[in-house]
């Protein structure tokens, strides 16, 4: 069975006039697993040298994954969503994959959009896909970075473990 169909999706920004001027889509796959992770950690480090459109983007990535991760497929996150995707449409292309063809929906930004648009759709599909399985958020207070991780682990990373565990014991020796 091949089902390499569903991996990945396809996005083209239009021009002024809504064309497409013969661009090519730009196609993301499992490479851009990590492109929600980076956009919602950027904005809980305060991460410097960001501009004004690159801040909204992160912090709408933000918004959406912390209500994914406390409440799932709510209504505000739905609505939230919702009121940014639908101004994109989706146009049939036909690819070929190897000798096959093989029909695609392709999404078409328009022009210099809100930097919510791009995010609202990056999320959608990417959550869709599957890419945000296993989502946590990490248990030290100074990073509270999300991670994708296995259920029994807590921490983004073995820096943030082991300070944990430092901070336990001097807690536990003074007692
Ligand atoms: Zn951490």
């Amino acid at each position: 069975m091949e089902k390499a169909l569903q991996e990945c999706f396809y996005v083209l920004q239009t021009d002024k006039t809504g064309r497409t001027n013969g661009k090519p889509p730009i196609r993301y796959d499992k490479s851009y697993k990590s492109y929600l992770l980076e956009g919602a950690n950027n904005h809980v480090q305060q991460l410097e040298g960001r501009d004004s459109v690159q801040k909204a983007h992160d912090e709408f990535i933000y918004f959406c994954m912390d209500e994914y991760l406390k409440k799932g497929a709510s209504p505000a996150l739905l609505n939230a969503l919702n009121s940014q995707v639908c101004v994109v449409g989706h146009q049939c292309h036909v690819m070929p994959i190897g000798k096959k063809l093989v029909a695609m929906f392709v999404a078409h930004i328009p022009h210099n959009p809100p930097p919510t648009v791009f995010a609202a759709y990056m999320f959608s599909n990417m959550t869709s896909l599957g890419w945000l399985d296993g989502l946590k958020r990490c248990k030290s207070p100074e990073c509270q970075k999300f991670f994708i991780g296995r259920p029994n682990v807590k921490w983004c990373s073995k820096t943030c473990g082991s300070r944990s565990r430092v901070r336990k014991m001097r807690r536990n020796s003074k007692a």
